[in-house]
């Protein structure tokens, strides 16, 4: 449930149900709103007796909550959460595109889709290391060595780096390279590696599985964050359907409803989504249009070359140009690029 404190409450009065709270073994969060507060409960599995809470001073009144995320949910937390990274954020006013190739493959790719999608305006770098590959002979990923090559780009252009992070082993050393986290959709459920990274000091972009519910996504989500991390961005990547034309179907009604559901910010990967990078465009500007925070989306300066994702990749000046078409509807919904 969540408890709604009064206009006038005092802190004391705050102090005092919250401390009442956690005397019968309940978790609680609180979240302070421009008018007032309301303290989030996390039950220990036993009914609560809401009429005692509503009895104490301060208390306007208390709501139960049937949904099963808690933490995750805008009931427990009205106001957007947002992520920092480095000299962004994610979740503002302002749109966030993380732009880079499917896979570190070498020094010059990677450097060179760095400083292009930088020029463009992109303002974060992405690149797998540890690759989910549907078959095993295909390419794995570059590993650590991959990860020293992401902190060189982003030591060279200065843009924050995020990655794939594939098993709960693999988190510490990920986590001294990069700045966010990537979980994969093949991973959305590998509820190990959700308690690591829910641990791990760095934000989360934590991909919706293909198979997966938006309540299973919002699931996944809260147990990174009742693990400790509340650094958390949902990417809507299109889910399994029986189109062929497109690699799987963008569920743009995602979008908004996650943003009604959660406070946490939401981005859409249009790459994977539509697996052809004559799609990648017009499904950004969709995505904005709906109210996305940000896009995910592939860039290789040589997609003819590329040892994953080629097809969906965008090459350098493709990206600019759908920078630059971005701008008139970034602007439409209020947002900046
Ligand atoms: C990726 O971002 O390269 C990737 C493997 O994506 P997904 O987990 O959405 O398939
Ligand atoms: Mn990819």
């Amino acid at each position: 449930m969540i408890v709604v404190m009064k206009q006038s409450a005092t802190r004391a009065q705050i102090v005092n149900v919250t401390a009442r709270i956690e005397q019968l073994g309940c978790q609680v969060q609180i979240s302070e709103g421009e008018e007032r507060t309301i303290i989030g409960v996390i039950g220990n599995g036993r009914p609560l007796d809401r009429e005692q809470i509503e009895r104490m001073d301060g208390v306007e009144r208390t709501v139960p909550i049937l949904r099963p995320f808690k933490l995750a949910s805008r009931d427990f937390h009205p106001q957007d959460t947002l992520v920092p990274v480095n000299r962004v954020t994610i979740g503002g006013r302002q749109l966030i595109v993380m732009a880079g190739p499917c896979a570190v493959e070498s020094h010059d790719q990677l450097l060179e889709a760095a400083w292009a999608v930088k020029e463009a305006g992109a303002h974060v770098l992405r690149g797998g290391v540890f690759k989910p590959r549907t078959s095993p002979y295909s390419f794995q990923g570059l590993g650590e060595e991959g990860l020293r090559l992401l902190a060189k780009a982003r030591d060279e252009t200065g843009l924050p780096v995020i990655t794939e992070v594939m098993a709960p082993q693999q988190v510490p050393l990920v986590t001294t390279y990069a700045d966010i986290l990537q979980i994969g959709a093949r991973n959305m459920q590998n509820y190990a590696l959700l308690h690591a990274v829910g641990q791990a000091q760095r934000p989360v972009l934590l991909k919706r599985g293909m198979m997966s519910t938006i309540e299973e996504l919002l699931m996944a989500a809260e147990y990174i964050l009742s693990h400790g991390n509340d650094r958390i961005i949902l990417c809507e990547r299109g889910i399994r359907t029986f189109e062929k034309y497109t690699r799987n179907t963008l569920d743009i009604s995602a979008v908004p409803l996650l943003k009604q559901l959660s406070h946490l910010p939401v981005v859409v990967d249009p790459s994977h989504a539509t697996g052809k990078r004559e799609l990648v465009e017009p499904v950004s500007q969709a995505a904005v249009a709906a109210g996305a925070d940000g896009l995910l989306i592939e860039v290789h300066p040589h997609p003819e070359e590329a040892l994953s994702d080629g097809a969906q990749s965008l090459e350098p000046d493709r990206f600019a140009r759908l920078m630059r078409r971005l701008q008139p509807v970034a602007a439409a919904v209020g947002r900046t690029l």
